[in-house]
């Protein structure tokens, strides 16, 4: 250990000497300068302090600067003069301290480049444009556990539920032997708890796994919960067998690539939610009538073009639903269209007619439920079905009990209409024809 002092002292010098006298049997240790290489117990230290009488310290320098510090028990080559052995012995000193700065230098420079070049790599694959957002995020962190020397990295993340538990998305690296594999995945939950209090990511060494208590299979790890902007979208858990420590540019490379990460998995439920806005209705959360036309325009090309025997639609009215608005209020109209929504939702859902089947708002208080492969007969059992559970349900607003009714229009293609227009003209008028007939009931158009 170097003082101050003495680090002024040897800017101006070229050589200074630290003593150990021993005078009767005592020993005054030189203050400042402790000798601890190799001398691991205090014993050792006393031993080897005792068998050095003298230390030279010659000072490395360039332009005055200094680089550092050559120290050695002995001056040589023998023979010489001690100016001549330290001029020496600081020509050899700064020789190899320029080859380690240049070493050193070049290493960085090549760690940067290294970097740069991986970032670039993941950036490119974070940024491909796909309909497969998983095999993004899969190729995200699989591509970052080679990179980074792991063996294996794992990436959780939160349902839109809060309450819900992360869940495990994608697992890279290599294979894991089925006899580990559950306490491997024990021990990533247990960091994936640590994440979700952490704010920033951290890399576990050996002794941080066991006072998380992980006690086995692993040398060390990285956890990084993934936020935006305070919200945790999940977690990226690394981790490895071996306790050597990470180089410097791997840890980095991980830093970034959990941001790059969180930013992904926010990008993608962006993408999705705003897909899914444009499609779905607000209020009822059923299709909208865009999503409506389009595929009831699909499906009626495939009947038209013989992929499908046939199809039939269901537009379903609430009954004299303005005198609900005026009685109860708007708020309790919304409520009421909400949950005849999610009644015929359930209906549909469990009539398993197919998964083209579709319902949709078709307008204000209108609902549309497009039945692909089912004919004029099934559709008007189905309609009834429809009918009668909607008039069954008691809808509870605030403390108020409300009930609704709905008439039904059904028509089919081909039988009743060939176009997109056609049949929902002829489904119209059918459902006219159950209002005019007294609401509440289902009805066919009229042979014609
Ligand atoms: P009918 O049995 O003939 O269908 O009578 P109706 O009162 O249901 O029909 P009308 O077309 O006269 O009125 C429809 C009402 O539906 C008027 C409109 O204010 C209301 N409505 C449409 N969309 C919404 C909505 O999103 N929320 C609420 N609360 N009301 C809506
Ligand atoms: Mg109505
Ligand atoms: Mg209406």
């Amino acid at each position: 250990t170097i003082t101050e002092e003495q680090r002024t002292q040897l800017r101006h010098e070229s050589l200074l000497i630290r003593s150990f006298a021993t005078v009767a049997g005592t020993r005054t240790t030189a203050p400042n300068i402790a000798i601890q290489e190799q001398a691991t117990t205090r014993a050792d230290r006393d031993q080897a302090q005792s068998a050095v009488g003298e230390l030279f310290l010659i000072p490395i320098k360039e332009d005055d600067a200094l680089l550092g510090l050559l120290v050695t028990t002995n001056l040589w080559p023998g023979g010489l003069r001690r100016a001549e052995q330290v001029e020496i012995l600081a020509r050899l000193g700064q020789t190899i301290m320029r080859r380690y700065f240049q070493e050193r230098r070049l290493q960085q420079h090549e760690n940067d480049l290294w970097l740069a070049r991986e970032m670039l790599r993941l950036k490119s694959i974070a940024d491909c444009a796909t309909d497969q957002p998983l095999d993004t995020l899969g190729e995200l962190t699989s591509a970052l556990c080679g990179s980074s020397e792991m063996d294996r990295a794992a990436l959780y993340l939160f349902s839109r539920r809060a309450t819900d538990e992360a869940e495990p998305v994608v697992q890279a690296g290599a294979p894991l032997p089925p006899t580990v594999a559950g306490e491997w995945r024990a021990h990533e939950t247990r960091l994936i708890a640590a994440t979700a209090t952490a704010i920033h990511g951290q890399f576990l060494d050996k002794s941080q796994l066991e006072s998380n208590g992980i006690t086995t299979l692993w040398g060390q790890a990285a956890a990084f919960p993934l936020r935006i902007g305070g919200k945790q979208l999940g977690s990226l858990i690394l981790s490895r067998r071996s306790r050597n420590p990470l180089a410097d540019r791997s840890n980095k490379l991980i830093e970034w690539t959990a941001d790059l990460l969180a930013q992904t998995v926010h990008r993608i439920y962006r993408d999705a939610s705003i897909r899914r806005q444009a499609r779905h209705d607000g209020l009822t959360d059923l299709a909208n009538r865009r999503t409506f036309d389009t595929l009831l325009a699909g499906e009626v090309d495939r009947v038209r073009l013989g992929l499908s025997e046939e199809c039939s639609l269901l537009l379903a009215d609430l009954d004299r639903f303005k005198s609900i608005n005026d009685r109860h209020g708007h708020q309790a109209g919304d409520e009421v269209l909400r949950v005849t929504a999610q009644l015929l939702r359930e209906h549909v859902g469990r009539m398993r007619v197919g998964e083209r089947s579709l319902l949709a708002r078709y307008g204000g208080e209108e609902l549309a439920i497009l039945l692909p492969g089912v004919g004029t007969a099934g559709a008007l059992r189905i309609a009834e079905e429809i009918r009668a559970a909607v008039h069954a349900r008691t809808i509870h607003y605030g403390d108020q009990q409300l009930a609704v009714t709905v008439s039904i229009g059904v028509a089919s293609c081909p039988m009743h209409g060939i176009g997109a227009a056609d049949l929902v003209a002829a489904a119209d008028q059918a459902l006219y024809r159950a209002k005019s007939e007294g609401r509440n009931r289902v009805c066919r158009p009229q042979d014609s």
